[in-house]
């Protein structure tokens, strides 16, 4: 009765081998096809069980086989919902508390994708600003309206030969810029606003996370102070960018300059960070990022070895002298010089099978 449920089921689902036998038998033949038989009523069982020959002979149900019930009442194809076979079905809802911004950014994986995009976007601001601005300036313009029209065909033709244009990388900058600050602005905001209170005495509450990088603000970007302003370096190297840990542009950014290192460890990409970026908490950030990554995984992965076998027990006599059980090894010929004639010369090598003492272990003959 259960088959029989199970193969007029339409509506259910089933774990994978109940389902997958079931639509193989649907496929197969018609779910008309099935009915369901007492076990007495089973010819199989004959065959299977074994049967008296005079029993067999006279058995109707063997030679006709078993008589036909009828139809199943549609009650008791019902499948209960305790049945092992039937797949629960689970209900999940998900609430999402990320806004935009945050998605965006979770949906890179590349720096260099999500400033190129990110750049876009403020491109396409900036440039509908621009033609909302041209608009403005045609409408309030009547007096001089040919000379503006002329004015607005140029305009434009230079809008048209703008979109067309590709990112510049004062462009990409930009957006980088103002990727950090959002970032910065989620993270530090106190920082920021103490910074922008007092700007010429650098100081921030004694209880911040960033007192000992004595920070600084340069235009609206928190970047590190530190004593070596008048070194000889690129202003990203003396003073870099601070970047919270726990950010998912701090991961992509990582990310970024483990792949230009070549995959190499912590050290060298903490050196290539901090040419532009100050990571609190670099060390835990790169650890996560290199555990995840799967050329490095390729790379430490352990190679496989053989298993030796046992060793033979001429190798482990021990307490026999040495060299009584002996491996050979020929080799030559070496030709040697003898007076003015070259001869060939073999060696044999003999070594002691059960010990491996440096200097008495191996004795060579020419
Ligand atoms: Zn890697």
């Amino acid at each position: 009765m259960s088959v029989i449920r199970y193969i007029c089921n339409e509506t259910t689902r089933f774990h994978t081998f109940v389902a997958n036998r079931v639509a193989l038998i649907r496929e197969a033949t018609d779910v008309e096809q099935w009915n369901y038989i007492d076990s007495k009523s089973n010819p199989a069982d004959m065959a299977s069980r074994g049967i008296k020959m005079k029993r067999l002979i006279n058995s109707s149900i063997w030679w006709n086989g078993p008589i036909k019930t009828g139809n199943q009442d549609q009650e008791d194809l019902k499948i209960g919902i305790d049945d092992p076979e039937v797949k629960c079905n689970v209900n999940s809802t998900m609430t999402e508390t990320c806004d935009v911004i945050d998605k965006l950014f979770l949906h890179f994986s590349d720096w260099m994708n999500l400033k190129r995009s990110v750049a876009w976007i403020l491109a396409v601001k900036e440039e509908l600003a621009r033609r909302v601005k041209i608009k403005k300036q045609t409408v309030t313009d009547f007096q001089e309206k040919n000379k503006k029209k002329k004015d607005e065909q140029s305009q434009k033709m230079k809008i048209k030969t703008r979109v067309a244009k590709e990112l510049s990388t004062k462009m990409i900058d930009e957006a980088e810029e103002s990727i950090v600050q959002y970032v910065q602005s989620q993270h530090y905001s106190a920082e920021i606003c103490d910074l922008q209170q007092k700007r010429n005495s650098r100081q921030i509450k004694h209880y911040s996370s960033l007192r000992k990088l004595d920070p600084i603000l340069s235009r609206g970007i928190l970047r590190v102070g530190g004593r070596i302003d008048k070194a000889e370096l690129s202003y990203d190297s003396k003073h870099p960018i601070i970047l919270p840990k726990n950010s998912p542009i701090t991961e992509v950014i990582v990310r970024d300059g483990h792949k230009r290192v070549g995959h190499l460890g912590k050290n060298t990409m903490l050196s290539e960070l901090r040419q532009k970026f100050w990571i609190v908490g670099a060390g835990n950030v790169i650890k996560s990022v290199v555990s995840k990554c799967i050329t490095c995984r390729k790379y430490q992965g352990q190679t496989l070895g053989q298993k030796m076998g046992d060793l033979p027990q001429r190798r482990l006599s021990t307490d026999e002298p040495p060299f009584t059980n002996t491996g050979m090894d020929f080799f030559g010929p070496i030709l040697v010089k003898r007076g003015r004639v070259c001869v060939k010369r073999y060696g044999v090598v003999f070594t002691c099978l059960a010990r491996k003492w440096r200097t008495a272990s191996t004795q060579i003959h020419v």
